[in-house]
């Protein structure tokens, strides 16, 4: 797809500060073409011109690295340090330069030098170190922390491989691995100076002092090297640069003889997992908790990496004083991934730093912050506590302290009371014993908070209601967010420019500011041009799905999309069942009225996730079919684009008319997906789910399409018993296109493939819901066409979904942490 690259006439703070001309970037990328590369003009491919763009974009870069990291080190600030086991970064090109203030002018550089931006820009792998949106969050906060000028450090892993390549071959999903290294990052710094040395397995000694205090040393069986990389983030105006440090595990050579002949080791050693296996691969589950021990080695390993490095950075500026540690330092926790953390600084301080119990738990209690992301209880994390013993001996004597002191004080809370004991121990009891890590996380941060409204109120009354009576301002609210200048100025750069147009240069930052556009939601004219960039973005996808799966489809269409990981809460195949529904309704009808519509998906699922995979196979058995249906492809087409990621999302998202948010309610969080579609001016077709409800509050409902059971009405169905039968039976449209789906219509000659979709909505008892919503969605989807038909009155919904997201910036996120949950300051850098 070639897209035009962005005009930005007038002169923002961006470009001001780099005071770099067309002339300065064309000589820096030709030096980087012969010095770096060792290659010249006449013989570099795409490849070597984006090598040598980024090249020269990163020594500016570097450049402002340097000043943010000597300002803060001089101004002694406090800071956040973002702890997540996945970035879901993308590509860097384009939103480094839109940062910096460079894109244009770097556009009409390599025009002189005879190289399309956009085009070279395509030779870039994505950094695809994240599963969904929990690590997509991730990366947007380090953009937005970046651009409000504030301290901090992202920390994660620097897994070898990302999220698996996705290819679709005869419609099933083929896991391919991603390597978005093998012809290097131009992005990331390798710092060997900041080599941090992590124990593993091993043994804990008891020692007793002179005067009898006792004193644990753990003697571990193996040590294992953390080599930091660090990727610079850049802030938009591009005056912050923060730091992205991301953790390879490497061999240290030292294995501990003395533990590997004690007794009983040898066993335990052989299982031990090769050093630098830890950081290969990124585990490709979304929203389960596999219990791999690999994956507990994965999470110690970098957040032990982290703290160390917090703590070198704190003592070179307050030696062995741990007083003002809690005012220097607030880690957040995404999820529980990192919970290991917390019984990590314990150990440091405890053992090492030899502090008494008290003091130490105060300082851990007073650092951490932690965020819940999902109330589903198969992402609910544990680890076997033989599992965690084997691996951090001394980090589960820890836990068991922990869990001990606080046991006294649900004691106080509830005497006697040995229910609520067991709800809330950090061990679960009964079978194999297991460490819980969301109590040990709520147990040991000063806050915890939810992702959108509904979400943290369920969080309080449904997952952690104790929790919440005995610290009742322990529990948050911030609703996610999106940094509008990947997902608006970045992707959608006609549509960024008419914005500035009417409104000025300055709404990336503002985003409030789009509400301005509500006034020009009438304007036949302003109308006209807002659909016009629709048109053409959807005029650029037909071209890409076109090329990515030889599918045609019409930008006259509606551009129907649902975009993200495949799991049965999200309801894919409740759209899948309504696709077949109109296919139904036109073979039965060929007149049937509707407006042509492309329903348009991507999404990866966990290669262990049968059921998920089932319903990737039975969207593209179904689209076969469909497509090449002379009697109906007019008017319908259903279109699987592989290998979904944020650079297909970039794509993608600027040219939707209708945004699929259909979870089961109560079960997403909050999306982000739903954010970046609404911006963008498509209307959401949803369910009064996690941040859906709080868009619609802001869109209005003349502007969304709601549909389907809220978290209540869920909650009493399954209550009375929930029996999909009554549907199937019920309702003949939904029994039709189920039994349709056990014919070989689908896979000629193959019947029965497609039934297990059908099996897990009947048999199987449905436990999303997706037969119980099924009518609602439907007539919401014929709302939906029928507002199509209006084009004004589309054109005016379309644009007050954009003028009205000024909620979701991920800027206002970071605010609400900022302010409610992290107390940082500002730092500006001159
Ligand atoms: C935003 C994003 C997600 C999250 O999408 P949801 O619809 O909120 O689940 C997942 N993957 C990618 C690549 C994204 O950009």
């Amino acid at each position: 797809m070639s897209k035009k690259p962005q005009r930005s006439g007038s002169v923002n703070t961006a470009s001001q500060l780099s005071a770099l001309s067309k002339q300065d970037i064309k000589q820096a990328i030709v030096r980087h073409l012969h010095c770096t590369l060792g290659t010249d003009e006449n013989k570099a491919n795409n490849h070597a011109w984006w090598k040598a763009a980024c090249a020269a974009v990163q020594e500016q870069v570097l450049e402002r690295l340097r000043m943010t990291q000597k300002t803060h080190y001089l101004n002694d600030t406090r800071a956040v340090h973002y702890f997540s086991a996945e970035f879901l970064m993308g590509r860097l090109m384009s939103n480094n330069l839109h940062n910096l203030g460079l894109f244009e002018v770097t556009h009409q550089a390599l025009l002189e030098l005879g190289v399309n931006l956009t085009d070279i820009m395509e030779e870039e792998p994505d950094m695809a170190l994240g599963n969904g949106g929990l690590g997509r969050l991730a990366a947007c906060f380090i953009d937005s922390l970046a651009t409000l000028d504030m301290p901090a450090v992202g920390y994660g892993l620097h897994y070898e491989h990302g999220l698996f390549r996705q290819e679709i071959q005869n419609g099933a999903q083929i896991e391919r691995p991603d390597s978005w290294r093998d012809y290097g990052n131009p992005w990331e710094i390798c710092r060997p100076e900041s080599i941090q040395e992590i124990p593993l397995y091993g043994y804990v000694e008891t020692k007793y002092g002179e005067n009898g205090q006792m004193h644990k040393e753990w003697h571990p069986g193996y040590i294992v090297k953390g080599l930091p990389w660090d990727i610079p983030v850049v802030g938009y105006g591009g005056k912050t640069v923060n730091v992205l440090r991301l953790w390879e595990s490497k061999a240290s050579g030292y294995f501990n003889w003395d533990v590997f002949n004690a007794g009983g080791y040898v066993d335990a050693q052989r299982e031990n997992v090769q050093a630098e296996t830890i950081s290969k691969v990124l585990y490709p589950n979304d929203e389960t908790e596999a219990g791999k021990e690999l994956r507990l080695i994965q999470q110690y390993f970098f957040c032990a990496c982290s703290l160390k490095d917090i703590i070198r950075r704190y003592k070179r500026a307050h030696g062995d004083d741990w007083s003002r540690f809690t005012n220097q330092v607030v880690i957040q926790l995404n999820d529980t991934h990192p919970a290991i953390a917390i019984p990590e600084l314990m150990r440091i301080l405890v053992d090492r730093a030899l502090m008494d119990w008290d003091k130490a738990w105060a300082i851990c209690t007073n650092t951490f912050a932690y965020t819940n992301h999902t109330l589903l209880p198969e992402a609910l994390e544990k680890w076997p506590a033989r599992m965690f013993e084997k691996i951090l001996p001394r980090h589960l004597e820890i836990i068991y302290e922990i869990n001990h002191r606080f046991m006294l004080q649900v004691e106080k809370y509830w005497p006697g009371n040995d229910a609520i004991k067991r709800k809330l121990s950090i061990i679960e009891e009964g079978g194999e014993k297991m460490v819980r890590m969301g109590n040990l996380s709520v147990i040991g941060s000063f806050a915890v908070n939810g992702v959108a409204e509904i979400h943290s109120k369920l969080v309080k009354q449904n997952l952690f209601p104790e929790f919440d009576q005995m610290w009742p301002t322990k529990f948050k609210n911030v609703t996610n967010g999106i940094t509008p200048r990947r997902w608006l100025k970045a992707c959608n750069p006609a549509l960024s420019d008419l914005i500035s147009t009417k409104l000025g240069e300055d709404w990336p930052l503002h985003l409030d500011k789009l509400q301005a556009l509500g006034d020009f939601a009438d304007d036949k004219v302003f109308q006209q041009e807002f659909m016009l960039i629709k048109h053409n973005n959807k005029v650029a996808l037909c071209e890409e799905v076109l090329q990515l799966t030889g599918v045609e489809l019409h930008p006259e269409m509606i551009f129907d999309i649902q975009i993200k990981r495949l799991h049965e809460y999200k309801r894919q195949h409740l759209n899948l069942l309504h696709i077949l529904a109109l296919y139904r309704r036109l073979l039965e009808n060929p007149d049937y009225d509707m407006q042509p519509r492309a329903f348009l998906f991507a999404a990866k699922a966990a290669p262990g996730y049968k059921l998920a995979k089932n319903i990737i196979y039975a969207i593209n058995k179904v689209a076969d079919k469909v497509n090449n249906d002379k009697r109906v492809n007019h008017k319908l087409k259903v279109v699987f684009l592989p290998n979904y990621r944020v650079s297909l999302a970039e794509k993608m998202i600027p040219a939707a008319d209708i945004s699929e948010q259909i979870s089961t309610a109560g079960k997403e969080a909050s999306g982000t997906g739903n954010m970046k579609l609404a911006l963008n001016g498509a209307l959401t077709v949803g369910t009064l789910d996690g941040a859906n409800i709080e868009i619609a509050e802001e869109v209005g409902d003349d502007n969304i399409f709601i549909f389907g059971l809220t978290v209540d009405e869920v909650m009493a169905l399954k209550q009375k018993g929930y029996n999909p039968y009554d549907y199937y039976y019920g309702n003949r449209e939904i029994k039709a296109v189920l039994d349709w789906l056990e014919t070989d219509y689908f896979t000629p000659g193959k019947p029965g493939e497609l039934a297990p979709v059908k099996q897990s909505l009947l048999d199987g008892g449905d436990p999303y819901l997706v037969l119980a919503d099924f009518e609602s969605y439907s007539e919401a989807q014929k709302k939906a066409d029928l507002a199509y038909r209006d084009k004004a009155g589309w054109a005016r919904k379309a644009i007050l979904n954009t003028a009205r997201m000024g909620k979701f910036s991920s800027d206002r996120s970071i605010k609400d942490y900022v302010e409610r949950i992290w107390k940082l300051n500002a730092c500006t850098v001159e």
